[in-house]
């Protein structure tokens, strides 16, 4: 008899599994998007690619006769769009839908280049969600009064929309496709450095072949946005960004005559009970916080673990980390991408330091990093106190904060301890715990035994310093009308 031979180890390595980029044909130089064409901006700034540093192309930004040219446009294009038989509209929008999936794959790699998130989130995320948006509210335009209560709606008119660099196609396309629907015109402003789907975009509003003027895409950094808030001839903001420029547009608008909704930031609580599925909850948890790099407005950064599984929690969700796959963006296998910008790196580096330096204990994943870019590994704390500055702050990168409790009313008493109130998680096996958790958290979503789900037909929105105002679902559409 011979001896079985013994098998040679398995290599479990996975091999890079890069998306081609060679169809992608970036221009050298973008102007700005005003009135169905291309306008001269009165500067330019490279975007760049915070994988690799490398500039991507020359983005034209606003200055205050671009913005007044823009909004000017929109203002000239509003009469005849409002105008236009709902239904009518609802086709353009329908279009853009069309076009956004028509040109998906193209997309979702300009977003992870430019933004730095991993291919498979912009590729299975962003991009059809962004089309689902335009899909949803194009089948609203001929029944906005029924979605109102069977009110007389019309259009606010002219708005102003100013959105962040965490989902730039995604924003845009909650901002404009529920105020396109409701018959308004728009000027859009994206964030400094994500701005290139945003001009993509304009080329799909061109081959839908929407009326010049109905949309305005400028980019530019906060003097725009600022520029575009104090425009005397916008009838409503919409604005997605941090709570302290929140405030500011706020203030701004006190005392006129204009709609505004802010979608600001948050410190979302994910409360995990010990009746929970635990290994569930642990790929809730990396979801909840680790889902584009933790840049995420709802992301679950204050993980409220019931003290008999806390533990537990805390080793199965360490060992989950380490298999977290952190490097190029572009690599389908790639969990955790690249930080946003260098100036992104350095909040969360300033922050994780203040977390040690107050005492908390640190954890993070040893990963080889890439030499260039800008990169945070999966981070976590543990003995964490309430009052932490990593407990209090939002630091929109991959890092959790742990904290503990001993009873239902300790978790909602902790976690609704913030000044934000935005998003919040709940893990348990029992429905009407569940329930009742959810009722008593000042939060505008909270996920039952999941987390990060979005859906166009649900509405999305905080309480507190998280901001006011709802986008998604009929919810929605209530900021883009009047009604009478
Ligand atoms: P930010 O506030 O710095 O910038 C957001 C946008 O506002 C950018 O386009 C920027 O150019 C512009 N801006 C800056 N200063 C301005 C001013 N004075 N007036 C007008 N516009 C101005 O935020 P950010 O760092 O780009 O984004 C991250 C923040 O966005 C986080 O706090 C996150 O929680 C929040 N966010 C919230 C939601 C939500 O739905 N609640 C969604 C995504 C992101």
């Amino acid at each position: 008899m011979t001896a079985t031979p013994t098998r040679a180890a398995l290599a479990w390595e996975y091999s890079p599994a890069p998306e081609a980029t060679d169809h992608i044909r970036l221009a050298e130089r973008y102007e700005l998007f005003v009135d169905g064409g291309w306008r001269e901006a009165a500067s330019h700034q490279p975007t760049v690619n915070p994988a690799t540093e490398e500039p991507l192309a020359e983005i034209g930004w606003a200055g205050e006769a671009d913005v007044d040219a823009a909004v000017a446009a929109a203002r000239a294009a509003l009469p005849r769009w409002r105008a236009l038989p709902a239904l009518e509209r609802g086709k353009y929008v329908f279009r853009i839908a069309r076009l956004i999936q028509e040109r998906a794959r193209e997309l979702a790699i300009v977003e992870s280049l430019d933004g730095g998130k991993p291919i498979r989130e912009s590729r299975d995320v962003d991009v059809p969600l962004a089309a689902a948006h335009f899909f949803y509210y194009a089948g609203w335009a001929d029944k906005l009064s029924y979605g109102l209560a069977g009110r007389r709606v019309e259009p606010m008119g002219v708005v102003g929309q100013i959105v962040p660099w965490n989902f730039p196609l995604l924003m845009a396309a909650w901002k404009l496709a529920p105020a396109l629907a409701c018959g308004n015109t728009a000027v859009l402003k994206p964030a400094e450095t994500t701005p290139l789907t945003a001009l993509l975009l304009a080329e799909i509003c061109q081959e839908a072949e929407l009326p010049d003027g109905v949309v305005n895409i400028i980019p530019g950094d906060g003097a725009t946005g600022a520029a575009l808030v104090r425009h005397p001839d916008i009838d409503k903001i919409a604005f997605t960004g941090s709570t302290g420029v929140g405030k500011d547009i706020q203030a701004a608008t006190a005392g006129r005559d204009i709609g505004l909704t802010l979608e600001l930031g948050g410190k979302s609580a994910n409360i995990v009970f010990d009746d929970a599925a635990l290994d569930q909850a642990v790929e809730g948890i990396v979801n909840g916080i680790f889902f584009n790099q933790g840049h995420v407005c709802c992301a679950g950064s204050r993980l409220l673990l019931q003290e008999s599984v806390a533990e537990e929690v805390v080793e199965k969700l360490w060992r989950r980390m380490g298999l977290l796959r952190v490097g190029d963006p572009l690599d389908k296998n790639t969990d955790v991408g690249a930080i946003n910008s260098a100036e992104q790196l350095e909040r969360i580096e300033a922050l994780v330091d203040a977390g040690e330096r107050e005492g908390a204990t640190r954890r993070t994943v040893a990963c080889a990093l890439p030499e260039r870019g800008y990169w945070f590994p999966p981070t976590l704390f543990t003995d964490v106190a309430p009052v932490n500055r990593i407990a209090v702050e939002e630091i929109f990168g991959p890092v959790v904060s742990v904290m503990t409790f001993r009873t239902q009313a300790e978790a909602i008493e902790k976690a609704n301890s913030s000044a934000y109130g935005l998003a919040a998680g709940v893990w348990t096996d029992k429905g009407s715990r569940a329930l009742a958790v959810a009722r008593a958290l000042k939060a505008g979503v909270v996920w039952q035994n999941t987390y990060n789900q979005f859906d166009p037909t649900s509405p999305f929105g905080g309480y507190k310093e998280s901001g006011f105002g709802r986008e998604g679902g009929a919810a929605g559409l209530r900021p883009y009308v009047r009604v009478s």
